[in-house]
């Protein structure tokens, strides 16, 4: 399997991002990320897909869209939609609907920043996920980079810090949405993690000053989505597009936060009499299971079977845990980072499932 780096959920200049699409290429290829992927709000923009290269390095652009009702007040039920080839904006007001005509069209669904809460502050509504009760959607953004902010800012001299300081922003995934995946995933459904970056590159005018806050760049550096895929790039569009939302459809990936340490490297396997899967697989588990963990450096690990701690190491490189018993198996990583304990990595479950049990749903 071929690890893949991709930055999802970024905005151009065709919404409220201050990036055309070359500037956010070149931004790309300096930051060393295999694969991007433009969101840009309520409209697909046609014509930007393909290859950007410098020297030896390429990065293949893709594009998707964020699709909101913006007739909804306030404007709740982001969700990114990507692969479905054609403008999806005119079923926002239907999220259920949408899905659907989504998966109809061979794409792919993940509930943008699902907790978003109001910053009064600045005047910015609560614009979490609402219609839980949706179904058939592909996954949720697990952790966004930008989104963040608002759980993690109190005051204007904190987001002024954070404006200064970016690197102190990333904290993890939010304990609410963890709970709800758990949740999900106990529910017998398959729901992928994605981490998405959310960069907008925005310039701010602080009294005298003149800033761009949150640049592509510095996104790009941080909350990446790792992918793996059967075989390396191919050079064209259409092989490649293919392979990188597959693997996002099965779950091949995890979230990893790049900027106190790369994650490049990490794996997450169950070897069974049946075989071996990997984050994103479903095997039936018939005897036992070795699960292994491999991380990128020793630092903090725990194994999540259903929602409920399994088992935790401390300063660990290689882990490895044996059951026979049928469950959801998920890992997150802890790092210390700037005098924190942060989270590094959560990977996709690993679906075993009972001989007799029907499979997991998959969305
Ligand atoms: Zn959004
Ligand atoms: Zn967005």
């Amino acid at each position: 399997m071929q690890e893949l780096i991709v930055n999802l959920h970024m905005h151009t200049v065709y919404s409220d991002g201050t990036g055309r699409h070359a500037d956010i290429a070149e931004q790309a290829l300096k930051s060393g990320l295999d694969v991007i992927i433009v969101t840009d709000h309520n409209v697909w923009t046609q014509g930007f897909e393909g290859y950007h290269s410098k020297g030896r390095r390429r990065v293949l652009m893709l594009v998707g869209e964020e699709v909101h009702d913006q007739a909804r007040q306030p404007q709740k039920n982001h969700l990114l939609v990507i692969g479905a080839e054609s403008e999806m904006a005119t079923f926002a007001r239907e999220p259920q609907r949408l899905i659907d005509l989504v998966n109809q069209r061979g794409g792919l669904s993940f509930i943008a920043h699902p907790i978003d809460p109001a910053l009064k502050l600045f005047n910015e509504d609560d614009i979490s996920w609402e219609d839980w009760e949706v179904d058939r959607y592909t996954g949720l953004e697990l952790w966004n980079g930008f989104s963040e902010l608002k759980n993690v800012v109190d005051s204007r001299l904190g987001a002024l810090f954070y404006a200064f300081f970016p690197q102190y922003l990333a904290h993890g995934p939010e304990p609410e949405l963890l709970a709800r995946w758990n949740d999900l995933l106990a529910g017998g459904r398959r729901v992928v993690a994605v981490g998405g970056s959310d960069a907008h590159s925005l310039h701010k005018r602080m009294g005298l000053l003149r800033k761009t806050i949150f640049p592509y760049h510095f996104h790009f550096q941080t909350v990446n989505t790792h992918i793996f895929t059967p075989d390396p790039l191919t050079g064209d569009l259409q092989t490649d597009r293919n392979m990188v939302y597959q693997a996002l459809r099965r779950g091949n990936c995890f979230v990893g936060y790049d900027l106190p340490a790369p994650t490049n490297g990490f794996r997450f396997t169950a070897q069974t009499s049946s075989g071996t899967a990997w984050m994103g697989d479903e095997l039936v588990l018939e005897g036992s299971a070795t699960l292994q963990i491999r991380l990128p450096m020793e630092t903090d690990c725990r194994l999540i079977k259903d929602g409920t701690l399994v088992k935790s190491w401390h300063r660990y490189q290689i882990c490895t845990y044996t059951t026979n018993e049928p469950g959801v198996y998920r890992v997150e990583c802890l790092i210390s980072y700037l005098g924190k304990n942060r989270g590094w990595i959560y990977s996709n479950p690993i679906y075993l499932r009972a001989p007799a049990s029907s499979a997991f749903t998959t969305n």
